[in-house]
C-alpha cells in the first residue's frame, strides 16, 4: 500500500509533506519522493530508494520554501524499486510534477502514442506527466486537462499533480474503487492524502474522494467535480477524537471498510510479485529453484474456515498451471488423520493471523514429515512464518473485523501467483498462458473496484432477504469454494442458517429443503456450466424458492427466471472467484446490518483461533 500526500497553505509545505510521509510509514513502501513548485516557479524534485530516512537525507538542508508540494511513497507494481523510478514524475520540460499510486492498464498504448520525449522510467506513471503537459500547452486548465487524460489512462488508482506557473494549486483525481484519498481541510490550508494518519496532525474536518470525483485546491479555495466537470457538495465529516472511530473512517463498520479497501488488497498482493517484463510472478525468499519445483510430486492445502475455502481455489490453480496432484485439507482433520507425507510433498498452509492452532498443528505434522512447506499469512513475523520454510505475506494491512474478507480475497490471488510461479519452475505452464493470467491479474484492482460499485443494489436486495431464516448457496467449479464461503459468511455475521453445496449435489438432498422461506444464492456466470447452473435454478424456482443469481456481465437470460441478478464485471474466468466473493461478503453484511447484528464482534467467534 503506497501513500500521496499534498498540501496547499500558508506554512511550509515541504516539512509537512515529509511529515505526511512518515505516518504513511506503515503501510510499506520500496522508495519515496518529493515535489514543490516555489514562488519563483522552480520545481524542486527529491526521490530516494528506500526508507524515508533515505530521503530526508537527502533533502537534508535544501527544501524551499515552497507554500504546496505532493509526496509519494511507492511499492513498486512497474518498474524496479529505484530512484529514477521513484515518483514524482515529470514531463521532459519539468513543467509538471505527478504521483500516482496504482496502475495504468493501457500505459504501453499511451506511451506509443503521446510520448513527448524519452521516458526516464520504467513506471505506468510517467506516460501521464507527458499527456498533461501536452494538454497545457495547448491551453487546457490544469484540472481540465487532467480530466481529459484520467479519461484515456484506464485501470484503478489515484493521481495527484501540480504545475508551474500555478503555485500553492494542487488537483487530484480517484479513478475506480483502488488508491482512496481523503481531503483536510484546514485554517487556510487544505491537505490531502491516501489516508487519514497522515491528516489528523492538522485537521478534524475531512472529506473522502469518491471514484470519479476531483479535487481542485488552493490555500483558500477548494472545489471538487465529478467526471464531466460539473460540480459535486461533498459533506464535510468532522473525525472524533476516539482513535479507533477516527481509522475507520467513513464507515460504520470495520467490516466495510474492509470490503472496500480490497481493491487495493488485491493490488498490494500483487506489487513486486506479478511482473509484466517479461511476464513471470516472483516471491521474496521463496525455498524454491527449478530443480526442487521439479522434485515436487503433489500439493497439500490446509486452512480452516475461509482460509480452507481459499485454499479450495487455489487448488485449482496449482492442477491447472503447475500440474500437481493438489489436495485441500481442515487442517483440523489433517492432523489427526495420519496423512500420508514424504518430502515430495509440498504443503501449503494458510492463517490470516499466523496462530491459528490447527494450521500451527498440522505443520507440525507436515514438519516431522520432511515436507516442503510454505504459508500464507498477513502478519509478519507469526508463528506460521517461522515453522514454514517460505512464506508469502498477503500484505494487506490490519483486518479488524472477525469476518475475514480482504485477506481471503489476497489468499486466493496469491495462490494464484504462487501456482504460476510454481509451474514456470517446473515447465508446465504455457509462456501465453502465463502472459495472459498475469495481465489479467493486473486488472483485478479495476474489476473489484467496479463490483464495489454494485453495494447499493445490494443492500437494497438484501433487505428483501433480511427475514429468512435459512439460505442456500449453489456454485459450481471455481464457484463452489466461493458458494461455501458466501454460506460461512452469512452465518458468521447475520446468524441466519445457510450452506454451501456444489450445485450438482443439490438434487442428493439439500432440494428437500427449498420452499418459498428458503431463498438460494447462485453463482452462474457463463461458463462451461452455466447451463448447469441454469437447470438448478429452474429447479429451485418450480418449488418456489426464491433465487438471487450473480451472473457475468451484461447476460440477460436469467431476468424473469431469477428474483434478483447481481451482475459481475468483465474478468478473466480463472480469477472469477476473487471477484464473486465480493457480491458475497456484501450481502451477508448488508443482511446483518439490516438484522441489528454486531457486524464486527459476532457473538461466540474470535479473530484469531489459538485454542483447539
Ligand atoms: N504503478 C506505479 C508504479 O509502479 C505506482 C505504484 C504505487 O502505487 O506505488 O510506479
Amino acid at each position: 500500500m503506497c501513500g500521496i500526500v499534498g498540501y496547499t497553505g500558508h506554512r511550509p509545505a515541504g516539512p509537512i509533506v515529509l511529515d505526511g510521509l512518515r505516518r504513511l510509514e506503515y503501510r510499506g513502501y520500496d522508495s519515496a519522493g518529493i515535489a514543490l513548485f516555489d514562488d519563483h516557479n522552480e520545481l524542486y524534485v527529491a526521490r530516494a530508494t528506500g526508507k524515508l530516512d533515505a530521503l530526508l537525507q537527502r533533502v537534508e538542508g535544501t527544501l524551499p520554501p515552497a507554500i504546496s508540494g505532493i509526496g509519494h511513497t511507492r511499492w513498486a507494481t512497474h518498474g524496479e524499486p529505484s530512484d529514477r523510478n521513484a515518483h514524482p514524475h515529470l514531463d521532459p520540460g519539468g513543467n509538471v510534477a505527478i504521483v500516482h499510486n496504482g496502475i495504468v492498464e493501457n500505459f504501453e498504448d499511451l506511451r506509443l502514442r503521446y510520448a513527448r520525449g524519452p521516458f526516464l522510467s520504467d513506471t505506468d506513471t510517467e506516460v501521464l506527466a507527458h499527456m498533461l503537459a501536452t494538454r497545457l500547452e495547448s491551453g487546457d486548465d490544469l484540472l481540465v486537462a487532467l480530466r481529459e487524460v484520467v479519461k484515456e489512462a484506464q485501470g484503478a488508482y489515484s493521481i495527484v499533480a501540480i504545475a508551474r506557473n500555478e503555485p500553492g494549486r494542487i488537483v487530484a483525481a480517484r479513478v475506480g474503487n483502488a488508491g482512496g484519498i481523503v481531503v483536510g481541510i484546514g485554517d487556510g490550508e487544505h491537505l490531502l492524502a491516501s489516508d487519514l494518519s497522515a491528516l489528523l496532525p492538522h485537521t478534524r474536518n475531512v472529506t473522502f474522494i469518491e471514484p470519479g470525483e476531483f479535487v481542485d485546491m488552493h490555500a483558500d479555495r477548494i472545489a471538487f467535480t465529478d467526471a464531466e466537470g460539473a460540480t459535486i457538495t461533498k459533506r464535510i465529516e468532522v473525525l472524533p477524537y476516539d482513535p479507533v472511530a477516527a481509522v475507520k473512517g467513513q464507515y460504520k463498520h470495520f467490516m466495510l471498510k474492509e470490503i472496500f479497501e480490497q481493491p487495493d488488497a488485491a493490488l498490494d498482493a500483487i506489487r513486486g510479485r506479478y511482473l509484466t517484463r517479461p511476464p513471470h510472478v516472483a516471491f521474496e525468499g521463496l525455498p524454491l529453484d527449478e530443480a526442487r519445483a521439479k522434485s515436487l510430486t503433489r500439493v497439500v492445502l490446509v486452512g480452516m474456515g475461509t482460509s480452507m475455502h481459499s485454499a479450495m481455489v487455489g487448488r485449482h490453480y496449482l492442477e491447472r498451471f503447475a500440474r500437481l496432484p493438489a489436495e485441500v485439507d481442515n487442517s483440523a482433520e489433517f492432523r489427526y488423520r495420519q496423512p500420508v507425507l514424504d518430502e515430495n510433498t509440498l504443503v501449503v498452509s494458510i492463517a490470516q493471523s499466523g496462530e491459528t492452532v490447527d494450521t500451527l498443528a498440522a505443520m507440525d505434522e507436515a514438519r516431522r514429515a520432511g515436507c516442503l512447506q510454505i504459508t500464507l499469512c498477513n502478519t509478519p513475523g507469526a508463528q506460521t512464518t517461522r515453522v514454514a520454510d517460505g512464506t508469502i505475506l498477503l500484505r494487506v494491512g490490519p483486518e479488524i473485523a472477525v469476518a475475514s474478507t480482504k485477506t481471503m480475497l489476497a489468499s486466493m490471488l496469491l495462490l494464484h501467483g504462487l501456482a504460476l510461479h510454481i509451474g514456470r519452475l517446473r515447465g508446465t505452464l504455457d509462456p501465453a498462458v502465463e502472459a495472459q493470467q498475469i495481465e489479467a491479474a493486473l486488472h483485478l484492482p479495476a474489476a473489484i473496484g467496479e463490483m464495489l460499485e454494485s453495494a447499493p443494489l445490494i443492500e437494497e436486495i438484501a433487505g428483501r432477504y433480511a427475514q429468512d431464516e435459512d439460505f442456500l448457496f449453489l456454485g459450481r467449479g471455481l464457484g463452489y469454494p466461493i458458494a461455501l464461503e458466501g454460506a460461512l459468511k452469512l452465518k458468521e455475521v447475520s446468524y441466519i442458517h445457510a450452506e454451501g453445496y456444489a450445485a450438482g449435489e443439490m438434487k442428493h438432498g439439500p432440494i428437500a429443503l427449498i420452499d418459498e422461506h428458503m431463498p438460494t444464492l447462485a453463482i452462474s456466470p457463463r461458463d462451461e456450466v452455466f447451463d448447469k447452473m441454469r437447470s438448478n435454478i429452474e429447479q429451485v424456482r418450480a418449488r418456489r424458492g426464491r433465487v438471487i443469481a450473480v451472473v457475468s456481465k451484461g447476460d440477460r437470460s436469467l431476468v424473469g427466471v431469477a428474483n434478483d441478478i447481481i451482475e459481475l464485471p468483465e474478468v478473466d474466468p480463472l480469477l472469477a472467484p476473487i471477484v464473486t466473493v465480493v457480491p458475497l461478503q456484501l450481502l451477508a453484511y448488508y443482511i446483518a446490518t439490516h438484522r441489528g447484528a454486531d457486524v464486527d464482534q459476532p457473538r461466540n467467534l474470535a479473530k484469531t483461533v489459538t485454542v483447539e
